[in-house]
């Protein structure tokens, strides 16, 4: 059924995109490649942002850099065959001319710009050699009554082959359609919902985003509606909360095996530790061994800031498991730190005679083989590794419980992946997740949806405070005085370089670079470098070598970043420090200041340094509470950043913007409790809009 043809009232999701004119095989496959395969699809498919071509903007009032729409008659065509093959000429009005610049000789073009007639160019204003240019304007061949467009130009994410225009084409055929719908027809939320809230039509939100009439409807709450941005995001988030609902609904609905202490195994741990648990570390415990001692899967998370003791928490959490005779799998998200949870939970394991192992993606060989077989028979408990403990080779033979450390490093899509991989087993493992990364209430909120958490808001006791110190660059060499002095008490010093660029060869030659310097500057300190690029055995013994005292100055790039735990250093430098987020910098300081002896952290900084990263730093001088600092962070800098790259797909929302839009999580959260509870039958066809074919695939 062409579009033509199609009745008003068949729903959008019925209508695929080869039914809209000029859509053939070629278009229906770029479209596929942007997840589009529905009419629905493409009016959900928003703008990236907006092209003004609503009015001429005069050709004595251009300036670089403005985007505009101009007219004029051309004249003084030049077709360029030497040096770059370039075809010039000038559009000419009464009030100025400029010069425009094509890069191709197309037959076609010259032949438009022969013409003598009037012609529209939009594109972006740059300074070329003779004065002002517009380089490859869309042309327009007009006359005297053409008239400009209404509304702003919407300007859609696209794929490459799909021209801008034709993409804009479909979906102005779904437009006309939607038009034609009475308002509510086209509503998944229920009228109790809309009134609670009161959201104005999705459709007129809909219209507006995609030809607004100008920037300010965007963006302007109609009465006590929300604005058409906001209507789309309460609805956006409602989907995305929704998901995550029916996913702990899933988990929740299978089931796991009960773990409870069956023998003095974990008293006993807990007897010969040199310290007691605080009572943040209890708390936390208790919750999980409550999740544990039933037969639904436990979905927990452990919020604590760096140096809480979180570890301990999971050491603990592992040997229920190991006292029903079940197996446990700790994952990290980097090689680094999965080795040094070996190491630690080697030390706390083996004299309790549970066997051990760990996997990572570098073990290879007969090792590799041997650690396999382990795994299969049951015989290694406690298994410790990279996400290589999740590849399809990796076969378990009773596996209850999985303990992932940093969860913030890995996106919500392996995670899930991680249940489906217990699912193929009987029972489906419990699930503890840590993370250090303190997450704003409002983000956490849109986060963790599908899971349980308990927070360790206090640290070990007897920790010194550290003292942030913010000095220029040019200062370094009065610190040189200050390691010397350290050292000399025999304590340890961490030397941070940060990320000049996105790559890890340049950090590599930074670090390298710095360490040679201090070489250079302190012959008689034992110094050491480890950066990113080096092999893991190498790393491991450099960490070791750290741990054990036989290194005073680690020089690192930020590897050693989470995780990383030696109480003997008490001083971490930061070089280029106002290059990094105040999240990130928080973690780092937590390498520090886990003994007993006053601990520094001094931040290092180019001058001149701008006023955000004055500000910066100068949040991380005056406090140490990582959820303050998160908070901060997220006004600074936006979600997406506190998060690290990994976490930014997951944070892609199609309209909804975490800084901007934190207001509405509440209002979705409860929406999204309402439609679960009373209207479950609308979930389903709310989810499929907002997230895809993905999320639906993901929950089948
Ligand atoms: P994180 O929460 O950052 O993962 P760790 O688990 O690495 O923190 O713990 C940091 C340090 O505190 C470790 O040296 C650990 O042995 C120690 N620790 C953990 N719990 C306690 C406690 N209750 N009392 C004293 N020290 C503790
Ligand atoms: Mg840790």
């Amino acid at each position: 059924m062409p579009i033509a043809t199609a009745s008003p009232y068949t729903p959008l999701t019925e209508i695929a995109v080869s039914q809209l004119r000029g859509v053939g095989k070629q278009t229906q496959i770029q479209l596929a490649r942007l997840n589009l395969y529905t009419a629905e699809d493409l009016l959900f498919h928003l703008p990236l942002r907006y092209q003004d071509r609503r009015k001429l903007t005069p050709l004595n009032q251009l300036f670089t850099g403005m985007e505009c729409l101009v007219e004029g008659q051309v004249q003084q065509l030049h077709v360029h065959r030497t040096g770059r093959r370039s075809i010039t000429c000038q559009l000419n009005s009464t009030q100025g001319y400029l010069t425009l610049r094509f890069f191709h000789l197309s037959g076609h073009l010259q032949q438009q710009l022969r013409t003598p007639k009037n012609i529209r160019c939009f594109g972006e204003i740059r300074m070329g050699i003779h004065g002002l240019e517009m380089v490859h304007p869309e042309i327009q061949i007009v006359t005297q009554t053409t008239e400009l467009p209404q509304q702003l130009t919407p300007i859609y994410p696209t794929t490459e082959g799909l021209h801008q225009s034709r993409l804009q084409h479909c979906i102005q055929q779904v437009l006309e359609l939607l038009a034609k719908i009475p308002d509510d027809f086209y509503e998944i939320l229920p009228k109790k919902i809309i009134s609670l809230f009161q959201l104005g039509s999705l459709k007129d939100a809909l219209l507006t985003l995609h030809q607004p009439k100008n920037f300010q409807e965007l963006t302007q709450s109609c009465g006590k509606s929300p604005s058409p941005l906001a209507r789309l995001a309460i609805e956006e988030w409602m989907a995305h909360h929704l998901s995550l609902l029916q996913l702990r609904a899933e988990t929740k609905k299978q089931k796991a095996q009960p773990l409870f202490a069956q023998t003095e195994l974990l008293t006993q741990f807990i007897k010969q530790l040199p310290f007691q648990l605080t009572h943040a570390q209890q708390r936390a415990f208790k919750d999980i061994e409550k999740d544990l001692a039933t037969t639904q899967p436990m979905l927990r998370l452990i919020q604590g800031d760096v140096g809480s003791g979180k570890t301990l928490v999971a050491a603990l959490t592992a040997l229920l498991a190991v006292d029903n005779q079940q197996q446990v799998a700790l994952m990290a998200p980097t090689e680094i730190l999965a080795e040094q949870l070996f190491l630690q939970f080697h030390r706390w394991f083996v004299p309790l005679n549970i066997p051990i192992v760990w996997l990572t993606g570098k073990i290879k060989g007969q090792q590799r083989t041997a650690t396999l077989e382990k795994i299969a028979s049951g015989e290694a408990k406690m298994i410790v590794g990279t996400h290589a403990l999740f590849q399809e080779t990796v076969l378990y033979k009773s596996l209850s419980l999985i303990i992932i450390d940093e969860q913030h490093r890995f996106g919500v899509e392996q995670r899930l992946s991680l249940r489906k991989k217990g699912a193929d087993i009987q029972n489906l493992p419990h699930q503890l997740m840590m993370t250090a990364t303190p997450i704003p209430r409002t983000l956490a909120m849109a986060l963790y949806v599908d899971l349980d958490v308990s927070v360790i808001d206090e640290l070990p006791p007897g920790r010194q405070p550290i003292t942030t110190l913010v000095m220029p660059e040019t200062r370094r060499a009065e610190l040189m005085e200050r390691i010397k002095k350290i050292c000399a008490e025999g304590k340890q010093v961490y030397w941070v370089c940060t990320l000049i660029e996105a790559s890890d060869t340049l950090t590599y030659e930074t670090a390298n670079h710095t360490y040679e310097q201090l070489q250079r500057t302190l012959p008689q300190l034992r110094i050491g470098l480890i950066h990113g690029q080096l092999k893991s055995p190498q790393k491991a013994e450099i960490m070791e070598a750290f741990k054990v005292g036989s290194i005073d100055l680690l020089v690192s790039t930020t590897v050693i970043e989470v995780g990383v735990d030696v109480p003997n250093a008490i001083c971490m430098i930061i070089e280029n420090s106002e290059r990094l987020g105040l999240a990130q910098l928080h973690q780092l300081r937590g390498r520090v200041g886990r003994g007993k002896d006053a601990s520094y952290c001094i931040l290092l900084y180019q001058i001149p340094l701008s006023f955000v990263g004055k500000q910066r730093l100068g949040f991380l001088k005056e406090s140490s509470d990582g959820f303050y600092l998160a908070e901060k962070d997220l006004e600074l800098r936006g979600a997406g950043e506190i998060l690290g790259t990994r976490q930014t797909g997951e944070l892609a929302f199609r309209v909804a913007e975490l800084a901007r839009d934190q207001a509405l999580l509440p209002l979705a959260k409860q929406g999204a409790e309402i439609l679960l509870a009373e209207f479950p039958e609308h979930t389903k066809a709310l989810i499929r809009r907002w997230l895809g074919y993905k999320q639906a695939y993901l929950l089948a």
